[in-house]
């Protein structure tokens, strides 16, 4: 079942953690990562989206644990919200 990663872009801090952790799916751009292969839009003003396979939520989960900010979101189809 797919997994959505949702990034309330805005309200990163540029860090670097998810880029460094999981660097298939977060680089920086700028003073704010960038969800590589993901569209404008999400429930986050301003924000990013994509849609993962299984077997990439625990590199994305690994991310959005490491994120200070706590601005990386993974929701499972069912809309059941992960982290
Ligand atoms: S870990 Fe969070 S605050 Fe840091 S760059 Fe990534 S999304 Fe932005």
């Amino acid at each position: 079942m797919p997994i959505k990663i949702e990034h309330d872009k805005p309200n990163c801090i540029g860090c670097g953690a998810c880029a460094a952790v999981c660097p298939d799916f977060w680089e920086m751009e700028g003073d704010k990562s960038h969800l590589k292969g993901s569209k404008d839009g999400g429930p986050f003003e301003g924000g990013e989206e994509l849609e993962i396979k299984d077997s990439d939520e625990e590199k994305n989960m690994e991310a959005a644990r490491s994120c200070p900010v706590n601005v990386i979101h993974l929701k499972a189809k069912d809309g059941k919200q992960l982290i």
